[in-house]
């Protein structure tokens, strides 16, 4: 792995989980995460960073779901009170649900696997929080 010399690493968990939720590279900031849907790259390219280690497994679709379907309660109230046809009232739902659900899922991913590298969870030793520590105190040269 190479050093931070060159990077902007994160200060903080929420810090380094809103960049994997954007879909940057957690670590460094710069690069995308995400090549393809939800295939985390790699390597990336502009800190060399490992993301074939994360074990984020069902837990993105988890948030997902949680996420959606607190705001789907509102919605399907408002879309039940209308006066909407059934097949509309049921198109629209599940139209925003899908949307939602899908929309959610590597902003989901992203951020878990910035929680996982910040941690040191699974095979990323040291974990981000470490690194951050070990440079800010001087024992890390970059
Ligand atoms: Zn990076």
């Amino acid at each position: 792995m190479t050093p931070w010399s060159n990077s902007n690493p994160p200060a903080t968990l929420s810090a380094a989980m809103l960049r994997g939720a954007r879909g940057l590279c957690p670590r460094c900031g710069a690069k995308h995460l995400f090549p393809r849907y939800l295939k985390p790259s790699a390597l990336c390219p502009g800190c060399g960073q490992d993301w074939t280690l994360h074990q984020a497994d069902d837990f993105p679709p988890y948030v997902s779901i949680i996420v959606t379907g607190h705001v789907m309660a509102p919605v399907m109230i408002a879309i039940g009170s209308s006066e909407l046809p059934l097949w509309q009232m049921i198109t629209l739902s599940v139209t925003i649900a899908l949307v939602l659900l899908i929309s959610l899922l590597q902003p989901a991913k992203g951020g878990i696997i910035a929680l996982q590298w910040w941690m040191g969870m699974h095979g990323f030793k040291p974990g981000g929080r470490t690194e951050l520590a070990e440079r800010l105190s001087g024992s890390r040269p970059d």
